[in-house]
Order: structure tokens, then sequence, then C-alpha cells
């Protein structure tokens, strides 16, 4: 089953968050149904700046570090495209490594673009909600084509004091007004765009998916799948802080086959390519995963060389890029 399927599935299903949250459900759809889930996809990064400053995200050591940070221009976005175009998939994420999408004020005009491709069926971004205001909700109704996008959004608890401790900014008020006010407008205008909502917790924090449904979704849209994270990976040892809880890292000994999201290809920024879109691929000082640039004269081919050489080298040598060594995102190939 692809993603865009899944996406169909769940539209049908409209109380499956009740069911996900019950741990032993998760732990079935993790393991034996995500693992199938592993179409490859690409990743265009709009933006690399971000408006928060999360505890259990890599963005602030990131910022730190000293990477330039920046929108994406036309001309790294039109070859990002281009190469799309040689290489068709049917999902796009803009989902950015770090980074917040409607930072870049171009993101309509780049979402419409991918969503005009016709053999794109799903694109999905992640997003804090911060910058879902009016008129940005308004941009997004506009799109040709609304109705392939999904979107998450990622917020931290029910209250403003865990919104502060967990994303390191003020910005509760906004998240929550914007969240309503976008499941109020599909749900008045009848649309079955599946949501997400994921609500990272600390890990003295219960919160029920009721209290949740209360905070996020007042006028109780029937596709918004809300779920509850409460332990985070701790991206190569970088992630310490006092109020999380972090997922043991798992033994580099279980990875005997490479990871399924090495067939995801990122195209970032900055105009650099990676493999896997996920948090942990990119991180201070480490390039295991970059596979090229857009603005060096290497054709599509050669990025996708380079792409072969890393799985290769995973499953004939036991050469595992140093960030997926202890990765608790793994999903075997
Ligand atoms: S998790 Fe997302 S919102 Fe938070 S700092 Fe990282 S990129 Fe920004
Ligand atoms: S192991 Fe982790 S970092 Fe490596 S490709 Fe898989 S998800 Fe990405």
């Amino acid at each position: 089953m692809n993603r865009a399927s899944l996406r169909k599935l769940f539209s049908h299903f409209p109380l499956l968050d009740e069911l996900y949250n019950l741990s032993f459900i998760k732990n079935i759809y993790q393991r034996f149904f995500l693992s199938n889930l592993t179409e490859p996809q690409y990743y265009i990064e709009l933006s690399n700046v971000c408006n928060a400053e999360c505890v259990f995200c890599s963005y602030p050591a990131i910022r730190k570090s000293g990477k330039k940070l920046s929108n994406i221009n036309d001309e790294i976005f039109d070859r990002s495209i281009e190469f799309i175009k040689q290489h068709k998939r049917q999902t796009v994420s803009l989902t950015p490594t770090t980074g917040e999408v409607f930072i870049d004020p171009q993101w309509q005009k780049h979402l419409q673009t991918i969503l005009d491709l016709d053999f794109v069926e799903y694109v999905h971004f992640y997003t804090n909600a911060a910058l879902l205001n009016g008129q940005n909700r308004k941009k997004l109704f506009q799109l040709r084509g609304f109705e392939k996008v999904s979107m998450s959004f990622s917020t931290g608890g029910i209250d403003k004091i865990t919104y502060r401790l967990l994303f390191g900014k003020d910005l509760f008020h906004e998240v929550k007004s914007n969240i309503n006010a976008f499941l109020s407008e599909l749900h008045h205008r009848g649309l079955k765009i599946r949501v997400s909502v994921d609500i990272k917790l600390p890990k003295d924090q219960i919160c029920s998916i009721a209290d949740a449904k209360r905070t996020y979704n007042q006028c109780g849209y029937k596709y918004a799948f809300i779920k509850t994270r409460k332990a985070f990976d701790n991206l190569s040892g970088l992630i310490a802080h006092s109020s999380l809880d972090v997922i043991k890292p798992i033994s580099s000994r279980r990875h005997q086959r490479p990871c399924a999201y090495l067939n995801d290809i990122r195209f970032a920024a900055n105009g650099e390519v990676w493999l896997c879109g996920c948090v942990i691929s990119e991180l201070p000082g480490n390039e295991d995963l970059k596979i090229g640039h857009l603005n060096d004269l290497q054709t599509s081919q050669e990025i996708l060389e380079r792409q072969k050489d890393i799985s290769g080298r995973w499953s004939h040598d036991r050469i595992i890029p140093h960030n997926c060594q202890e990765c608790t995102w793994y999903v075997a190939r």
C-alpha cells in the first residue's frame, strides 16, 4: 500500500486516533504496517529557518553551528523540480529536516508547482502552525489540487507552560487558535483532508485524547488524528533535556539491512542533496548522508549513483552511516 492509498483509507475511519493511542496498537502499526510503507519519496525543504527552538530537535544546535539559514531560492527550487520530473515519484514531502514551511514567503507558489505535477499524488508536510494565520489558511484553500495535501501539526502539550518548556517560545495561543480555526474551516467546507496533531509531552505529564481534542479540535473535525509523543530519539547524543524521556538507541547490530529511508531524497533549502528526510539525517558536523549539491555540475544520474554506493556499502561491507548507527527511526528494507 502506498501513502496516497493509506490516506484514503484513514479518511474512512475517522476514529482511528482513539485506537492508535493504545500502545499495543501503536506497536503493531509501527512494526508491521509502517515498515511496509516505504515507497521512496522526495523532500523539498522550502526553508531551513525555524521560529521555534524545540528541546527535542537539533535545530538549536544547527543554528549555533553557524549553518547558513535561508529559504529556498527559485533556482534551487526549479532544479529540484527538474530532478523530480526526470525520476518521478508519487509522494513529495515539504517537511524540512529542521525549519518551518510557512517562513518561506513563496510557499504557496512552490506548493502549487508541486501539486500541478500530474504524477504527484500525495504531498505532506509538518508545521508548527504558529504561522498558519488567516492569510496563510486562505492561501491553502486557494490551491489547485488541495485534496492531495495532508498536514501534521507539531505542538507541545495543551497549555502555554508546557509549550514554552518544549518549544522554547511563547507561541501556544497562536498555535492553538490557528489549528482550531483551520480544522473549523475544513469542517465547514465539508472537506476530508487528513490532518494529524502530534502533541509532544514531557516525561512527567499525561494528556488524554479527550483533553487534547478540547484544546486543538474544538469543532470536532472528524479527520483530525490526534496523537501524543512522550519519548524522543536522542539524536546521536545531542538531546539530553531533563524534562524529556529519550528512546534507548537501537544497537547497530540490529541494522543488518540498509534502512528503507535511504531511498528518500531531500533537496535542502541551500541546494544540498541528502538521503533520508528525518531530523537525524543531518546533524551538526556530519555529512555521511549528503549525496550532492544542485549547484555542482553533477547529473541526476551521478547523484543517484552516490545513493546506491551508500546503500551498497551498508549491505555488503556493513559500513553504516554515522547518524544511522543508533537511529530509532530505522526501518529494515
Ligand atoms: S522540531 Fe520543528 S518546530 Fe521545533 S525547532 Fe525543530 S524544526 Fe522547529
Ligand atoms: S537509520 Fe535513521 S537516519 Fe538513517 S536513513 Fe534510516 S531513518 Fe534516516
